[in-house]
């Protein structure tokens, strides 16, 4: 006979198959350390039964059960998105007319997008960067609270990008939630950081940029502030010391050093190779060649410039 399920506990499923059964109305954070303490303490971001959950939620049903530490892209995310909301507080601490578009992680790292009242520069970033330090320090949570489109038009009536994203939201019947971390209130789904005042220590603010609002140059060309964050200083530390290795070992800076070829303005990314450089170029395509026949390949030659429209359609354009 099987046994009947205990009213009093729950049945979670690990990614692993493991299954483990708990008493109703445990924590995230109690089941992180039932695990393993560590594993509790590199935890950055957890989902049950594929739903985003905070380290207090208390679980009363049956589930699956993920944990992500910085290892996991999920994880990753959640550290460098979060990274991105300090910084877009601490701009509007520091600017407060300037107006926060989106923020999202991408590799490496995160951007924020603003409309700023003045530009910067990366001679702005200590600054910057002291104040996300300074405010991290109140972020102890960062919790999700679902919200009316007028709560949200509300807030956001200072920004326009915010309230055109809500009354997107509204209008496709979308969920709309603020994420609320020590003063500061976002609009965003979530998928942030337990514990932000813990998490978001050790960061760097890298390059500005312009960037058009949704990618579109119709639209007004905002201020994109790039940086990364990760979870240790070492870390943090060594991948700025990567990015400037590679910069020593850039065959666009090798090449030109060992006069292989050079570039001029008048065709910026193409280069003009010289004796020594159109050698290793003539090797490479007969190497190719040889390879081509051996593999039944026939060799085809296509137009070197194409109008703009192929470049539109494939979706690269805003690229250049
Ligand atoms: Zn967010």
């Amino acid at each position: 006979m099987p046994r009947h399920p205990s009213p009093n506990e729950i049945t979670i499923t690990f990614p692993d198959g493991g299954i483990r059964k708990y008493p109703k109305g445990i924590t995230v954070e109690e089941v992180a350390k039932s695990i393993s303490e560590g594993l509790a303490r590199a935890t950055l971001d957890a989902q049950f039964n594929s739903q985003h959950v905070d380290f207090d939620t208390k679980l009363e049903q049956d589930g699956t059960f993920k944990l992500f530490t910085f290892k996991d892209q999920e994880g990753k995310n959640a550290l460098r998105h979060s990274c991105a909301h300090l910084l877009a507080a601490s701009v509007l601490e520091l600017y407060p007319s300037a107006e926060n578009a989106i923020g999202p992680p991408i590799e490496d790292g995160f951007y924020q997008d603003f409309e700023l009242p003045q530009p910067i520069s990366e001679a702005d970033f200590p600054k910057i960067e002291q104040k996300m330090h300074e405010l991290a320090k109140t972020w102890l949570v960062m919790k999700g609270k679902e919200v009316t489109l007028q709560e949200a038009l509300s807030q956001f009536k200072k920004n326009k990008y915010k309230t055109e994203l809500a009354k997107e939201f509204g209008k496709e019947g979308k969920k709309i939630t603020f994420q609320i971390a020590g003063s500061f209130i976002d609009l965003c789904k979530g998928g942030h950081v337990f514990n932000p005042g813990k998490n978001l220590q050790y960061f760097k603010l890298s390059s500005v940029a312009g960037a058009y609002w949704r990618g579109d140059q119709k639209n007004k060309m905002l201020t994109r502030i790039y940086g990364t964050a990760f979870p240790s200083k070492k870390e943090l530390d060594e991948h700025f010391w990567r990015q400037e290795e590679a910069k020593k070992r850039d065959h666009r800076v090798i090449g030109q050093q060992l006069s292989l070829f050079s570039f001029d303005e008048t065709s910026p990314g193409a280069p003009f190779f010289h004796p020594k450089g159109a050698v290793i170029f003539n090797e490479l395509l007969s190497f190719l060649r040889e390879e081509y026949s051996k593999r039944g390949y026939e060799e085809v030659i296509t137009p070197l410039i194409y109008d703009k429209s192929l470049w539109q359609a494939s979706g690269h354009w805003e690229h250049y």
